[in-house]
This record gives structure tokens, C-alpha cells and sequence, in this order.
């Protein structure tokens, strides 16, 4: 077997790994290139595989960066079919459709505003082409396997991370490799723990978190804290959410602490992100897989005013606080939040509040470095609002977590690929691999390739 990283090698974004068995070319994760602009081209540029010779493709989880790329890899061409969890897969009939709106929009926008170097214009791909992939999805139930082709078997198990997020075990006779995608956290309010896996041959690890440790305290009475000081100067506590995850998690705390009186029962909350209403119905229907009972769905569901049309996201902006406003995208990068950003950043009295990890070159990492100003559809927009990160949220273990999860590995993998990290990141997980459990490690180049035996 052979291996080549064909993204989320220096960066969290643009997951893509090809598994080449000779007979069977198998592609794990179809994600896209997000955050900074050298990456973002790489979305544009031509792959060093053609879609057409790829045999199936096999998702972690349906976030963006795993699967965003998967409609343009349609378009060019590939046309077998897309192993998911059912979960990931009812998630990514409202993920790429949204993805394809906003690769539209953004083209669109910058015709209209003439800001963009290209005449005109051109959206990655287009909603029929998020369409199109659609089409190619099957639905696979947790812990079954599934043979893909004469040699290799196929297992998802769940880690965690959101609703449908897998661990990938895809073997051979002779060998495993086990793709970990996102980590989930072993004590997460909505997910449940990570799978233990006992062994793999050959692993590709996560490390969004590899050099940092969350917070240990409860990040409920951070939240408390933070809304109750907005809420006294009167301003909007603006949250930018990954539609899928952090947004449902944000309301269930929402809804702890309005029912324990931590915070206002009364202050209005908004949830504007049709995607997230959506995920959130998702939630709802996929039980078992998360924490939560039926009631305490449904609470969740009550938390927020769901909003819905165009309209009445603009009326948002001209609304006064204090009130609670979750949009996506979580990294403020497009989607609604940005909207609300122009409108909101510019007065002091109002909060920025940041729950999960924010990629180089995203809005949401300038904004927590203390950027004065963030550039928005080729304006500044001042950044005068207090800028606030809650770590604790995270949908992604920490380097401690994962350790911890490795360890109740029976044997240690012949070698370890850190993948899914800025560099420093990734190094720093690397050392923790090597320093505590004494395992072969590798960071990854973008394009190598390795062989697997
Ligand atoms: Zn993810």
C-alpha cells in the first residue's frame, strides 16, 4: 500500500489522503483548503491525481475542510462512490449546498463590487455540482464493515467530534491503517467519548491542539461571566459557530444557564445560520449518537429565535442589545457572522466571543491576536468590540486527551503520520508522541508519499 497526503499538511484544512493498493485507489477525506490565501489557491490548482482513477471515497466527518472539496472532484470527474456515516452524510446534504452558496455568493459579490483581480469572477463550484456529489454518498452504519473492491475492508467507528465523525479503519490481509480525522474530547457536554482503538498497523493523527491545553475549568462560568458583562453595557454577544457542532453545543450551555439562573432568562438569543437551524433538526433526529434525551433536545431547540430569511438577518444589525447572537462561519471567514461583524465590531460596548479553533489567516485568528482591524469585502471594518476565546468548547481533544487516547492503544503502530496542525503544532504533537510513548512518528511533507508495509 502506498500513502500520499494530499492536504492538512502544515495547516488543519484541505484533508486528503490517497490510499493506492495497485489494484484500488481509495481517497480518505475530500476536504477544502481554508484560511490563508496561499492555501485557499490551492483549491484552484490542478491535483496530481485525476479524479477519474480514484476507485471511493471515504469521509471522516462533514465539516468543510474534510469534505468541501468533493463537489469539484465530481466536477472533474470522479464518479464511484462516497463512504460516510449516516449522520455525516444527512449532514452533508445541507454542508455542500451551503459550501457551493457561498463559493457562489463571494463570486457574485465580487462582480458586483468589482473588488476581485478576475473578469469575472467564478465561483469553485456550483450548487448542482454540490448536487451532483450528493448523488454519489452511501450511507454506512457505525462499527459494520464494508469491503471496497476484492482487498480492502472498511470500518467507522465513532470519535467523538460531531454528529457522525468516525475514526476510519480501512485493511488489507497483510495490513490497517487508521485515519483519525477530528478528535473528539473524552468529556464532551453533546458527544460521546472517542472509540478506544487497539491497534493499528499505521496511524494519521490529528493535531488541531498538538501544542495547547484547554482550560480546565468549566467553561460555563466563563460563558456566564462574559455574557453577564455584555449584557450590563447593553451590547450583543456576537458568536461566530461552526454551523455543525459548536452551534448546537453553545445553545444546550445557553439553555443551562438560563434555566440555573446563571444569566437572564429573558436576553433574546438568535440563532442565524439556516445551516446551523438546520443541524440542529439533524441533532435532534440522530439520538443515541450524542448525550443528550429527547427533552433535552428539544430544550435546545427552544433556546433560540431560528433565523431564516435574508431580511430578517439584516433587521439583526439594526436591533440594540443586550442579545445573544450565534451565526457561522466559526471562523468568520463567510457566511452571515461576517455581516454581523460589520455592524457590531466597531462598538465597544459589544462582545466577540470565539469557541473553537480559529486557522491562520481566518478573520477569527486576527480578531484574537488583537488585530485593530479585520478587512471585510475589501473595506477595514475597526475592531473596537471586546474580542473573548473560550478554549474549553473545543470540538477537538488537546494534546494531553490524545495522548491519553494513544495510550490505550495494545501496540504501538509500525509509524505514526502527525497530520492536521500548523507546524508548530504538529511538531510539538510529534515530540509528545515520541517523548511519552516512545513511537515512530513522521510529520508529513504536502505530496509525499510513503509506502506501507
Ligand atoms: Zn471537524
Amino acid at each position: 500500500m502506498q500513502l500520499t497526503f494530499l492536504g492538512a499538511t502544515g495547516t488543519v484544512t484541505g484533508s486528503k489522503y490517497l490510499l493506492n493498493t495497485g489494484s484500488q485507489r481509495i481517497l480518505v477525506d475530500c476536504g477544502l483548503f481554508q484560511g490563508l490565501k496561499q492555501l485557499r489557491l490551492k483549491n484552484w490548482g490542478q491535483l496530481p491525481i485525476n479524479p477519474k482513477d480514484v476507485d471511493a471515497v471515504v469521509l471522516t466527518h462533514a465539516h468543510i475542510d474534510h469534505t468541501g472539496y468533493l463537489p469539484l472532484f465530481v466536477k472533474n470527474g470522479f464518479s464511484g462512490k462516497v463512504y460516510c456515516t449516516e449522520a455525516t452524510s444527512d449532514l452533508c446534504k445541507i454542508l455542500l449546498p451551503d459550501s457551493a452558496h457561498l463559493q457562489e455568493e463571494e463570486a457574485e459579490y465580487a462582480n458586483r463590487r468589482g473588488f476581485s483581480k478576475h473578469h469575472p469572477a467564478l465561483p469553485l463550484y456550483t450548487k448542482e455540482d454540490a448536487q451532483n456529489a450528493l448523488e454519489l454518498l452511501v450511507p454506512v452504519k457505525f462499527e459494520q464493515d464494508v469491503q471496497l473492491g476484492d482487498d480492502l475492508t472498511l470500518r467507522f467507528s465513532p470519535n467523538g467530534h460531531i454528529l457522525g465523525s468516525a475514526f476510519v479503519r480501512i485493511h488489507n490481509k497483510k495490513t490497517s491503517v487508521l485515519f483519525s480525522g477530528d478528535i473528539g474530547r473524552p468529556n464532551d457536554i453533546l458527544m460521546k467519548t472517542p472509540t478506544q482503538i487497539k491497534q493499528a498497523d499505521y496511524l494519521l493523527l490529528e493535531s488541531t491542539y498538538g501544542n495547547r491545553l484547554h482550560e480546565r475549568d468549566d467553561p460555563m462560568i466563563k460563558l456566564a461571566a462574559i455574557i453577564n458583562k455584555t449584557v450590563k453595557r447593553k451590547g450583543v454577544v456576537l458568536i461566530p459557530v461552526f454551523a455543525v457542532g459548536r452551534a448546537q453545543e453553545l445553545l444546550y450551555y445557553i439553555h443551562l444557564l438560563k434555566s440555573s439562573g446563571a444569566i437572564d432568562f429573558d436576553i433574546p438569543v438568535y440563532l442565524n445560520s439556516p445551516m446551523a437551524v438546520d443541524a440542529t433538526a439533524i441533532f435532534s433526529n440522530h439520538r443515541g449518537e450524542h448525550r443528550l434525551t429527547k427533552e433535552q433536545c428539544a430544550a435546545l431547540n427552544r433556546t433560540a429565535h431560528m433565523v431564516n430569511s435574508v431580511e430578517e438577518s439584516r433587521a439583526l444589525n439594526e436591533k440594540k442589545g443586550p442579545m445573544i447572537i450565534l451565526s457561522a462561519s466559526g471562523m468568520a471567514s463567510g457566511g452571515r457572522v461576517v455581516h454581523h461583524l460589520k455592524a457590531f465590531a466597531p462598538k465597544s460596548n459589544n462582545t466577540i466571543l470565539f469557541v473553537g479553533f480559529q486557522a491562520a489567516g481566518t478573520r477569527g485568528a486576527a480578531m484574537i491576536d488583537g488585530a485593530e482591524s479585520i478587512k471585510i469585502h475589501g473595506q477595514y471594518v475597526p475592531v473596537k468590540a471586546t474580542v473573548e476565546f473560550v478554549s474549553n468548547l473545543s470540538a477537538h481533544a488537546d494534546y494531553s486527551e490524545i495522548i491519553d487516547w494513544l495510550r490505550g492503544f495494545e501496540s504501538a503502530p509500525k509509524k505514526t503520520f502527525i497530520i492536521h496542525g500548523e507546524p508548530v503544532a504538529a511538531d510539538a504533537m510529534r515530540v509528545h508522541v515520541e517523548e511519552q510513548l516512545h513511537w515512530r512518528t513522521i510529520v508529513p511533507e504536502y505530496l509525499e508519499t510513503v509506502n506501507l508495509d
